[in-house]
């Protein structure tokens, strides 16, 4: 049998998301944690030249990151590469029953604080739920450090806080299941949901597929990805001990990671392209007295530069003057806002001129018996308390639709 071993951080979301997808399978592997190890650190980048955690190996071939293994998860390779097929260890196609289309009350799309709040109500109504994560379990807030401004929840890590949105769906009878819906067909009832292991037929789909970071889509953002380029200070700040780096970006997101840099960075450069911030109060004052953080007003990063192994500059360019620099700089980290994860309903439902899907009070959309709740229609707010507020209510029209449709009297009428 192969042996897997991973390399993690403390405080990675992305780490924690990729032991999920293995203890979830019954899958032993080997943690290697290279906080506060910098001699494992340079290991890891001399490896795979990643300056990105975490990275996975199954004896001694690199298999990637999360992303890497979600994927030869859900493809059932996996267990293929680690030798555990015909071990008595079942792929999860199996463990879900084969290819029998499976009939269902409610699916949830989505695994973050929308998803989670649908899948609370929606089985205490006793709707028996089955909620789909995709491969982001706990959705956005996977990527962040604290949650600070959930009421209730006074500085709980993220981490914890996802779990116990998990834990308390699941108590209450949600089941989850770590996969990915590829195909819908909202034209026939009751509603067609596919994912990458099994079909399947919903009296009420509710879509809290959320948001995805947006990209700055300049030149060397792909090329560099994972060796200087991140999306996520939490998981990747430690590879950047005493060196220079820049936060693309000017809300709450960019400040939050850019203030928690400023642990390892020697500096931290927010670029913004206006000259004021559209982070809260709070945020930009703990920003502000922070010493290590500069701002760079009304630029924005045209290119992203390397060596060839990772990044070593940026060309910034001054919108007001269009005077162009190269700024020298180990990484660069983005948070400029965010897209919706919506590509898979595109021709079915309705979108706004965002492409967002567009909810009625009820979290309602175009088809009657599918709901949306969360990031995915509100580019308003877009705050884990809105999302589970709209996921609540959400659950509750399903709720509702399901009794009209079979006729059964409804808690209220
Ligand atoms: C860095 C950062 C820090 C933040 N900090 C805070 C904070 O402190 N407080 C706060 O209130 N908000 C914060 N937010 C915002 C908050 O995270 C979001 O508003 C919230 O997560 C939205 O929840 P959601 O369930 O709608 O969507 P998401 O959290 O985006 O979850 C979407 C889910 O859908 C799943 N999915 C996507 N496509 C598919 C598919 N095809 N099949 C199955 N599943 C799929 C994903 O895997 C994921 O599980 C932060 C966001 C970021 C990025």
């Amino acid at each position: 049998m192969a042996k897997l071993k991973i390399y993690t951080t403390d405080f990675c979301s992305w780490c924690d998301r990729a032991k999920r997808i293995l203890e979830s399978r019954g899958i032993e592997y080997e943690e290697l944690n290279i906080h506060g190890n910098p001699a494992m650190r340079d290991e890891i980048e001399a490896l795979t030249g990643r300056r990105d955690v975490p990275q996975i190996f199954i004896d001694d071939q690199h298999i990637g990151d999360d992303d890497d293994l979600a994927e030869l998860a859900q493809t059932g390779n996996l267990e293929k590469m680690l030798q555990l097929e015909g071990e008595g260890s079942m792929s999860t196609t199996e463990k879900n029953n084969g290819d029998a289309i499976e009939e269902r009350n409610v699916i949830i799309i989505g695994g973050g604080t929308a998803g989670f709040a649908a899948g609370v109500y929606t089985s205490r109504a006793m709707l028996e739920p089955l909620l789909i994560t995709g491969d982001a379990l706990g959705g956005q807030l996977s990527l962040t450090l604290d949650l600070e401004n959930y009421p209730g929840f006074f500085g709980t890590e993220a981490v914890d806080f996802i779990q116990g949105l998990q834990q308390q769906a699941e108590r209450f009878g949600t089941e989850v299941r770590f996969d990915m819906v590829t195909e819908v067909d909202f034209n026939r009832h009751p509603f067609y949901v596919k994912t990458y292991e099994k079909e399947y037929l919903a009296k009420s789909v509710i879509i809290c597929t959320g948001a995805s970071p947006r990209m700055l889509e300049v030149p060397g953002e792909e090329e560099f990805g994972g060796r200087g380029v991140s999306y996520c200070a939490t998981c990747d700040g430690f590879f950047f001990q005493n060196q220079r780096l820049i936060v693309v970006g000017g809300g709450d997101a960019a400040l939050e990671e850019g203030i928690f840099l400023t642990k390892f960075a020697s500096e931290v450069f927010v670029v913004h392209r206006r000259d004021q911030l559209r982070a809260s109060q709070i945020m930009q004052e703990r920003a502000f007295k922070n010493d290590k953080i500069k701002f760079i007003w009304n630029t924005v990063v045209e290119e992203i530069q390397g060596d060839g192994e990772k990044v070593n500059g940026a060309l910034l360019r001054n919108v007001d003057t269009d005077e162009k620099q190269v700024f020298p700089i180990d990484g660069v980290f983005i948070f400029v806002g965010h897209i919706p994860n919506t590509e898979l309903f595109k021709g079915t439902i309705e979108f706004d001129d965002q492409d967002y899907i567009v909810v009625d009070k009820l979290q309602g959309t175009n088809i009657p018996g599918v709901f949306a709740a969360g990031d995915v229609h509100d580019h308003i707010f877009r705050q884990a308390i809105t999302a589970g507020g709209a996921g609540a209510a959400a659950a509750i029209s399903a709720e509702k639709f399901i009794a009209e449709l079979e006729n059964r009297s409804y808690p209220g009428q």
